[in-house]
């Protein structure tokens, strides 16, 4: 199969002194605007969209700067499908980065309280969902469905041709990328250690989530972890100081990485590299998942200066 996206060795003076080998997979830069693991966990679901004859168009959920409604509306308008986001929030957020680009791109918004978001896997309220929106296909939030799965287990697939590896760190979610690297080791009869750094609080719960996601074929690995100690005071948290570790980082290696999923994989590669956790030798592939668009909103809220960041473009006010 074709190579989706390439991997690069990346370079620090701590993976010398750790003697670590260090490969970037870089799934952040796969599409201008539909990126990362995103654009892995569309892939299907879109096509089963295009394939299926009665469906009239996409429904999804998300926060108000979600990576998903941003790649999702971009994917949607490319194919000429009408969809539709369901958001966490107030109406107020209709103009902020993320969600002004979803607009502008055609997806049509509606807020709803954080009570009711959090109704967005009861079958009860995805049923209502259904018949106010007839023929919509339903996407869960982050786009982790099985359909997901499958793209992103393609990731490994393209590994198994680009290099040899023990480990690999990706950030966690809701944890369809990691369930999707899993079912990937399984497809090619690999076992990789995966480790999954969870960048919400209290993520304990996943472990069952990305069980209930993988096809039951990969239920024997048992090689993938989740690293639930690494979220620095839970989603979207960070320090000062994390920030300011994340941008040295970016300036050593010529990567970006943004603090709220792939900049906590990376603060946290480099506490368990100086913890001593990878042995002598270890070949190490960090997945990025990309979600550089984040930082649009971020910049706008005043929480990163436009200087030590790519600073995304904005909606022009006139379009
Ligand atoms: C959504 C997202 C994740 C988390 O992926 P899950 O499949 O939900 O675990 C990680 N990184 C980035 C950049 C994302 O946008």
């Amino acid at each position: 199969m074709a190579i989706l996206s390439k991997l690069q060795p990346l370079h620090h003076p701590l993976f010398k002194k750790h003697n670590v080998h260090v490969e970037i997979k870089r799934d952040d830069i796969i599409h201008p605007i539909i990126s990362g693991n995103k654009w892995r966990k569309l892939k299907y679901n879109l096509q089963h969209v295009m394939q299926t004859q009665d469906i009239n168009g996409v429904l999804s959920f998300g926060g108000c700067y979600s990576n998903h409604i941003h790649a999702l509306a971009f994917a949607c308008f490319e194919q000429n499908i009408p969809c539709v986001g369901i958001i966490r929030g107030e109406v107020e957020y209709a103009n902020n980065f993320t969600l002004s680009w979803a607009k502008h791109w055609g997806m049509k918004l509606f807020f709803i309280d954080r009570k009711t978001y959090r109704r967005r896997h009861d079958s009860s309220y995805l049923t209502e969902l259904q018949q106010n929106f007839p023929g919509y296909f339903i996407v869960p939030e982050g786009g982790s469905n099985k359909l997901a799965i499958a793209g992103v287990s393609e990731i490994i697939t393209e590994l198994a041709q680009q290099t040899e590896f023990d480990t690999l760190l990706t950030p966690v979610g809701s944890g369809g990328t990691l369930a999707g690297l899993i079912a990937g080791d399984e497809l090619n009869n690999i076992r990789h250690k995966l480790l999954g750094i969870t960048v919400l609080k209290n993520a304990e719960y996943l472990k069952s989530e990305i069980e209930r996601l993988l096809p039951t074929t990969a239920n024997s690995h048992n090689r993938w972890q989740l690293l639930t100690e690494f979220h620095r005071g839970g989603y979207a948290k960070f320090s000062l100081s994390d920030i300011k570790r994340i941008v040295e980082f970016n300036k050593v290696t010529g990567v970006d990485f943004e603090p709220v999923y792939s900049g906590k994989m990376i603060l946290a590669f480099i506490d368990l590299l100086e913890q001593g956790y990878f042995k002598a030798g270890e070949r190490i592939v960090l997945l990025h998942t990309g979600g550089m668009q984040g930082l649009g909103g971020m910049i706008e809220r005043g929480i990163l200066n436009t200087e030590d960041w790519p600073v995304p473009k904005r909606v022009a006010s006139s379009e």
